[in-house]
């Protein structure tokens, strides 16, 4: 009896990317040998101290106000504080923003600046890189709530520097894994120093840093919760948990909604790239969100049989029709919408696929019977439909609605 070949594949190398390369050497750096990633004192830190004064600086003595900027609050705070106290404090707050695309190289390095000489600090690769090998763009309340996210950056370093043992980054990693997944979805404990109740982005971009092949960098939790909301529905066995949740929409969108031929992106966020983002960023209801959808799905379906043949490497992740297969539908159907009767000089009708997911999945798959030719309003109602119950892959379902709808537009 012959064993069933096994394929192996490698682990993605995630370090191709600056971010994750760049993370493990602040860690290393920083954490492990407790010295400073951003400036180039060789010192041992203090660690210990540093939060101390960091704890009573920056926390006890809060300026809650909100006409003063950040950087005039900061400024002020650590007006006289120990050297090693201000490398620690840029440290952290370079943490907060190094994954991030919308925070320039220049900014990055502002935050060593303000205390220490050009020559002190360090630059290259840690501050300048951008897409693809930054982790997100993270809107402007990641931007406004800075200093709650500094301070959660705060507790997670000051957890995992106080904690004994780590002598690699892989197991620093893995706790600093546990601790933002722990403070996402069961929330901080209220008697941690640099505790806050807030729910703070930068636990899912370190969640992400450090295990990014289980966790999405999806910086927001309301992002979270709005693509799990817009599109749950296309998963066939949706897992409750948000994360894996994540992962499975990728997966079956990846073939119609991916915008790459680099296999790379199939391990990076998507859901940002500018097809996907406008199918659910600020769609606030459930209605907006699948009126947008049902828009985009119509269009994808109606290029798909132009995209057939040549243009497969440029358009590779849309779906694909036969040309042939469309043109026979039309004609069994005469030009003609089967919910409506609209009809006008063969020209203008759709052809609609009762499944379109898995149309994408196996596009080489469909069969005549799976097409029907409705007219667009007809179209765009079908897709509104299937968004909110998947029985309206059902022909007989699906006509009986329409029919009922009658769309009056002939
Ligand atoms: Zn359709
Ligand atoms: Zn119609």
């Amino acid at each position: 009896m012959s064993l069933p070949q096994r394929r192996i594949t490698a682990p993605f190398d995630w370090g191709r990317f600056h971010s994750y390369r760049v993370f493990d050497e602040f860690l290393e750096r920083f954490v492990l040998q407790r010295k400073s990633y951003i400036t180039l004192h060789d010192g041992r830190l203090n660690l210990d101290a540093a939060w101390d004064d960091i704890e009573e600086r920056f926390i006890a003595a809060a300026d809650e106000s909100s006409d003063v900027v950040f950087e005039t609050k900061v400024l002020a705070q650590f007006d006289g504080a120990s050297e090693e106290t201000k490398i620690v404090f840029a440290n952290v707050e370079y943490l907060w923003a190094m994954p991030m695309e919308n925070i320039s190289a220049a900014k990055k390095r502002s935050y060593a600046q303000r205390w220490f000489r050009d020559r002190e600090t360090s630059s290259g690769e840690r501050f300048f890189f951008n897409d693809p090998h930054t982790i997100a763009n993270p809107g402007s309340w990641y931007l406004r709530n800075k200093y709650y996210e500094i301070v959660a950056a705060l507790r997670v370093l000051k957890l995992v520097t106080r904690e004994p043992g780590f002598t690699d980054v892989t197991a620093l990693k893995r706790r600093i894994a546990e601790i933002c997944h722990s403070a996402i979805y069961e929330g901080v404990p209220k008697g941690d120093t640099f505790a806050v109740e807030k729910v703070c982005g930068i636990h899912s971009a370190l969640l992400h840093l450090a295990d990014p092949d289980r966790y999405e960098s999806i910086i927001s939790a309301s992002h979270r919760n709005q693509i799990c909301a817009v599109f749950g529905h296309v998963v066939e066995n949706p897992s409750p948990d948000l994360e894996v949740l994540l992962k499975q929409i990728r997966a079956t969108l990846y073939p119609s909604h991916g915008v790459s031929e680099d296999p790379d992106f199939k391990y990076r966020w998507f859901f940002y790239s500018k097809d996907v983002r406008p199918l659910w960023i600020d769609k606030k209801t459930r209605k907006e969100q699948r009126v947008s959808s049902a828009i985009f799905d119509v269009r994808n379906e109606e290029e798909a049989a132009d995209l057939e043949g040549a243009k497969d490497e440029v358009t590779g992740h849309r779906i694909r029709r036969s040309a042939k297969l469309v043109k026979a539908a039309k004609e069994r159907d005469k030009y003609t919408c089967r919910a409506c009767n609209f009809h006008f000089q063969d020209q203008i009708v759709h052809v609609h696929h009762l499944d379109p997911i898995s149309e994408y999945k196996h596009p080489k798959d469909t069969k005549p019977q799976d097409l029907l030719t409705l007219c667009p309003t007809c179209h765009y109602l079908a897709h509104y439909w299937l968004r909110t119950d998947p029985q309206f892959k059902r022909l007989e379902v699906l006509l009986e609605m329409l029919k009922k709808l009658k769309p009056r537009c002939n």
